[in-house]
């Protein structure tokens, strides 16, 4: 499918949860966050019958996002299930890391091929600063059993103020390197005052180039991070929301007031 500026749409982000084990500083605010009620979270049957609309409609390309995906209770499962769904090429899953020593073999059992694994600093204190008490071990640990599992490539996603020059970013490259990791650098962005630019080694943030829609964990599809258009697909039919949703997908972002990125998956 094809949105009004010729651009292929054949990528779904999955937001399957708002909830996070760690609390970012660029992501979640100090206060806290208004959770989501229970009844409000879309149910495994919802998100898998919604994808399998849309890869009917042409998606073959499923990221599996949050807040932390990994503390959504049966998270395997779900993996399991969207597998199952004929036509998707390319299943991935965007995590903080900390938890995935204990799911990575399952998730490549279930079917999950490949993860992008956020991590900003390799330096402990750092780490537990920006993260408001996460263990970089943990991350460490995480990517590690990710590799052994084969969920490849391991893919990192370095969130950096202004440059990847940044001490910490040069930490993250450095490791990666060692490794033998993919890195891409995220720059702060702030949905409220419209502020992104293109990830650095990805393909986000390039709205020529655009071929995503978001799901967000209460049902909202996304036509774009930086709108505050979205269409609930509890609402109207799959198919007429990823018609709508195609149909005004903005030629470029612009800002975005009701969203935050734990519940829409950045
Ligand atoms: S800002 Fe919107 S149009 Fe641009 S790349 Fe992001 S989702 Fe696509």
């Amino acid at each position: 499918m094809y949105d009004r500026y010729k651009r292929e749409i054949n990528y779904l982000r999955i937001s399957v949860t708002d909830r996070c084990n760690l609390r970012c500083r660029y992501c979640m605010p100090e206060e806290g966050v208004r959770l989501l009620r229970h009844e409000d979270i879309l149910t495994f049957d919802e998100i898998v019958k919604f994808t399998e609309s849309a890869v009917s409609m042409g998606i073959w390309k499923v990221r599996i996002t949050g807040g932390e995906p990994l503390v959504r209770k049966g998270i395997t499962e779900l993996v399991g299930m969207l597998a199952g769904i004929k036509g998707i090429k390319d299943l991935s899953m965007s995590t903080n890391g900390t938890l995935l020593k204990n799911f990575a073999g399952e998730l490549r059992k279930a079917g999950l091929q490949r993860v992008n694994i956020s991590l900003d600093t390799t330096d402990p204190e750092q780490f537990a600063y920006i993260t408001r008490g996460g263990n970089v071990a943990d991350v460490i640990e995480g990517i590690s059993a990710a590799k052994k599992a084969g969920l490849l490539p391991v893919k990192i996603n370095c969130v950096v103020r202004e440059s990847r020059e940044e001490e910490d970013a040069k930490l993250v490259r450095e490791f990666c390197a060692r490794n033998n990791l993919e890195i891409r650098y995220i720059h702060q962005m702030d949905l409220v005052s419209g502020h992104f630019t293109t990830v650095e080694g990805g393909s986000g943030g390039n709205c020529p180039l655009c071929n995503r829609l978001r799901l967000t964990s209460n049902g909202m599809l996304k036509p774009c991070l930086f709108s505050d258009i979205g269409f609930n697909i509890r609402e109207i039919s799959y198919r007429e929301a990823i018609e709508k949703a195609v149909e005004m997908k903005p030629a470029s972002g612009m800002v975005n007031h009701k969203d935050n990125f734990y519940n829409i998956g950045g």
